[in-house]
Order: structure tokens, then sequence, then C-alpha cells
């Protein structure tokens, strides 16, 4: 589904994203590890355009999508305005002034992507799954950490994203909130969701993942595949990654 080639990024002098390559085939978990720095949001981010390249390809969906020479190649799901990618951040991006439904029909009714109704309904079929159908009147400002996030999952939802793209979606979050976040994750990965997630959550990682990526100044340093991952990781850096981040 996302066919990342040798894609490059700098700040200054300073290369953050280093040739990296990534494919993540449909319905794979994929996490994204390394140290503070490593460059794992800036490569996140590049996938949906929300930080621009300095080289290299990045496919969607079978169709160029995004080109490093600074020029767009507009595909089809470009050209159409939806862009069926969901992203969810650390710090949530709740819009304060609207109720919870309303965030998660924001979206899908400015692309026009049903009636009214259909998208209220669609809206609550996803509160639902996250938990949170019960609160769908209510204003972030009403909500705790947790709730917001499982909020957030469900505006993603609403764009009907063929991949998520999570950004350390619980490092924000107070200590007992953070399992009802990751669990939502993990009912969405049980339903066959393709995935790209950054998180300093190792143990999430390896119970989630059908692979693990780590990186190490803007390089991909070690990878863990899904054998490692059911038999024991044998690469030594994730592995004492993994028990350091514990
Ligand atoms: P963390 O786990 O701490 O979030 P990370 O692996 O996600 O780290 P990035 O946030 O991608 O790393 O940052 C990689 C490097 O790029 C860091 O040194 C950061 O300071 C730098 N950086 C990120 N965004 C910008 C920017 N917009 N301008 C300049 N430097 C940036």
């Amino acid at each position: 589904v996302v066919d990342l080639n040798r894609v490059r990024k700098s700040f200054g002098d300073k290369r953050v994203v280093n040739d990296i390559s990534l494919q993540i085939r449909s319905g794979e978990v994929v996490c994204l590890i390394g140290p503070s720095g490593s460059g794992k949001t800036t490569l996140l981010r590049t996938i949906n355009a929300l930080q621009d390249i300095d080289g290299g390809t990045i496919c969607f969906h079978g169709e160029d999508w995004i080109c490093g020479d600074g020029k767009y190649q507009l595909s089809q799901t470009f050209r159409d305005d939806v862009i069926h990618l969901g992203m969810v951040f650390q710090s949530f991006n709740l819009f304060p002034h609207l109720t919870v439904l309303e965030n998660v029909t924001l979206g899908p009714r400015y692309h026009t992507m049903g009636s009214a109704d259909e998208l209220r309904a669609f809206a609550m079929l996803n509160l639902d799954k996250v938990g949170m159908a019960a609160h769908a009147q209510k204003y972030p400002h009403q909500l705790s950490g947790g709730q917001k996030q499982r909020v957030a999952i469900a505006r993603a939802l609403a764009m009907k994203p063929l991949v998520m793209l999570f950004d350390e979606p619980t490092s924000a979050l107070d200590p007992e909130m953070v399992s009802e976040v990751l669990q939502t994750i993990e009912g969405l990965a049980a339903e066959g969701m393709t995935m790209l997630i950054v998180t300093h959550e190792m143990r999430f990682a390896a119970r989630i993942s059908d692979r693990i990526i780590m990186l190490e100044n803007g390089s991909r340093v070690a990878e863990a595949s899904a054998d490692d991952l059911r038999n024991g990781i044998t690469d030594a850096r994730i592995r004492r990654f993994m028990e350091q981040s514990q």
C-alpha cells in the first residue's frame, strides 16, 4: 500500500531521513522504533505530505504520490481530494470548539463523503468502535487525554483510511490512560487495518507488530521480522534498545 523509495530529508546540513526505503503491505502493522531524534516522526510525516522531502519517491496505493524533486505527481487519490491516510498525533489535535461528533464528521463533511445522516451514522459507528459513542456531544476539554486520543482515532477512521499513521500516540498521556489507547489500536490491528506506528512502548510494539524497524541517526539500522517476533528477536541492536526502553 505504501512504498517509500530512498527517501531523504535534511534540516539545514543535518540529514534527518537518510535514504530510507520501506514497503508496507495491505494489512501489515509496522512499528518504527529508535532513539529520540532518530527521524521517526519526520519519516512518518513525509508519508502524508506534512513534511516535504529532498529526494526519493513515495508511492501510495500503487501510484506515485510524492517525489523529492519538489514536483508532486498528482495521483487519482489527490485529484479526488480525499486522502485515504489517517493520522493520529501525539497531542490529539482535536478542534476545541467542536463537539466530539463534529470533530469526527468534519473531514468527511468537507469532502462530501456522504449525506449528513450517513456521515453521522458512520461517525457514531467509529466512536462506538473506540468506546466513545456515549461522549459524542461533549467538547474536548470535558475529556481525559485517553478519551481525546480515542476520539482522534475515530476521526482518522472517518476518512476510510487505507493506512493509519500513528505518531507516538501515547506519549502525551498519563500512564493510567496509555493502555486504553493501546487496546484501541490493537483492536484495529485485529480488524486488519494497515498501520505504521511510531512508538516508545516496546511491549506493545512487540505484541502488535508484523515487523519492527529501527532507525538511528536517520538511517534504517535494523529490522525484526514476523518470525523474529514469534520466536525471539535475534538482532542485538533491537534487543538492546527494547530492553533499555522498558
Ligand atoms: P522523538 O522520538 O524524540 O520524537 P524522532 O525519532 O521522532 O524523535 P524527529 O522528531 O523526526 O525524531 O527529529 C529528528 C531530528 O530532526 C531531530 O534532531 C529534530 O530536532 C530535527 N527536526 C525535526 N523537525 C525539524 C524542523 N522542522 N526543523 C529543524 N529540525 C527539525
